[in-house]
């Protein structure tokens, strides 16, 4: 498998900046809760991932931080006192060099307490074999409090099917520094639906028992995806690579359900398992369609129906100071909004309480659509109302994008 460098994306919508949506944006009358930081740089790209990443330019990570600094310097003491989550993903933020990293955080830290801000949870994603005992420490020292470990799988030839270069034993070594250095909330990311494997569900019930023995607070579980534009759709499209089929994959999915529901998991979204209290807090607030800034390329954000992206080209991005560039910048409408926050809010287990479905469906646009597929839904057993609030059922979670799709 070949390393390739990523090509700069061409802009994809007229360029306006951040500071025009800041403007724009007016009085926030609602506090923004989050802030997303995107680190771009990663080691390889993996054949199947759409995210801004780079490979092959290791030498402007210096100059990365700087510029992120110079961002978050130039929105932080604008926004109002309110942010209480910082989730720093990428890209691989664990491969900034220890000094850098550490200079991020330390840097962000300073600028948040100036401006007020009182940060609960601090999250940063890595890959398990960029996590040593320094990388670790620089995390602890600069008050990460949460890492969201990127382990796919524990079976060799499944790790080498996704063009991840980790060796399995690699995730506990990197747990066991974490948690000596008092990090001990520590979510893991699986994947199923992993093409080549001629054990496909035994495969999968190994991986889950392998992640729960290691005994994380949380994991993330996501069926691969072939995301339009990836080597990985094209090797599907050219024949080279073989999708699992659905059925298989459905079982799976159902299988971690049973497993992780077993060993004591609570499952609060579709893909999300967590021990009790250890919910990811950045992305409930997500999936509650609350507000969060966005620094560094490609990097979106959220603020009261405007949702918005950073240039996801890293030389004008690091070219640029203050707020930078965006490609992309769109207001929703009322209609919208409600169609959002349906979408957003029965991924969570918890479901859309009756009062926000029954705004949803009062839009003159949509309103009476939104209605009518709710209440078919319902009657095929794939969405039920449980204490007040609209949920998808056990069936309704293998069919969430067909459901949540008809409600947009
Ligand atoms: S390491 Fe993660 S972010 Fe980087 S290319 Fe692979 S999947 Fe994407």
């Amino acid at each position: 498998m070949l390393d390739y460098t990523s090509p700069e994306p061409e802009p994809t919508g007229p360029a306006t900046t951040a500071e025009a949506v800041l403007k724009g944006i007016g009085d926030i009358d609602s506090c923004v809760q989050g802030l997303y930081v995107h680190v771009p740089f990663c080691v390889h790209r993996c054949h199947y991932c759409d995210f801004f990443t780079i490979a092959g330019r290791d030498q402007d990570r210096e100059a990365y931080v700087g510029r992120l600094l110079n961002e978050a310097a130039a929105v932080l003491p604008r926004l109002p006192v309110g942010i209480e989550t910082v989730f720093i993903g990428g890209g691989t933020p664990t491969h900034l060099p220890v000094d850098s990293l550490a200079a991020l955080l330390e840097g962000l830290n300073t600028l948040l307490t100036a401006a007020g801000h009182s940060v609960k949870e601090w999250t940063v994603e890595a890959n398990p074999d960029t996590v040593s005992r320094s990388v670790a420490d620089a995390l602890a020292g600069g008050g990460v409090n949460r890492v969201s470990l990127g382990a796919q799988s524990f079976e060799v030839a499944a790790l080498a099917a996704l063009e991840r270069r980790h060796n399995p034993a690699s995730v506990p070594i990197a747990m066991d520094h974490l948690r000596a250095v008092g990090i001990d909330d520590l979510s893991l990311d699986l994947i199923f639906g992993v093409p080549g494997q001629a054990d496909p569900l035994p495969a999968w019930r190994r991986d889950l028992a392998a992640a729960v023995s290691l005994q994380p607070s949380h994991l993330s579980c996501y069926g691969l995806t072939y995301e339009a534009g990836t080597p990985l759709r094209r090797r599907l499209e050219t024949g080279r690579v073989e999708r699992v089929d659905q059925s298989t994959e459905a079982d799976q999915y159902q299988e971690t359900i049973a497993h992780l529901g077993n060993a004591g998991f609570e499952q609060y979204e579709i893909s999300n398992w967590a021990q009790p209290g250890r919910r990811c807090l950045h992305n409930e607030a997500y999936w509650l369609n609350r507000n969060w800034w966005p620094l560094g390329p490609s990097a979106s954000g959220h603020v009261n129906g405007m949702r918005w992206r950073n240039v996801p080209r890293l030389g004008p991005w690091l070219a640029g100071s203050g707020l930078p560039a965006i490609d992309t910048v769109e207001q929703l409408d009322a209609d919208g909004q409600a169609g959002e926050l349906l979408m957003l809010g029965l991924r969570r287990l918890d479901g859309v309480p009756q009062g926000m479905v029954e705004l949803a469906c009062q839009t003159p646009e949509r309103g009476t659509g939104r209605l009518e597929a709710i209440e078919r839904h319902i009657h095929e057993g794939l969405l039920v109302w449980t204490d007040g609030s609209l949920r998808l059922t056990a069936r309704g979670l293998l069919l969430a994008d067909g459901v949540i799709g008809d409600l947009l």
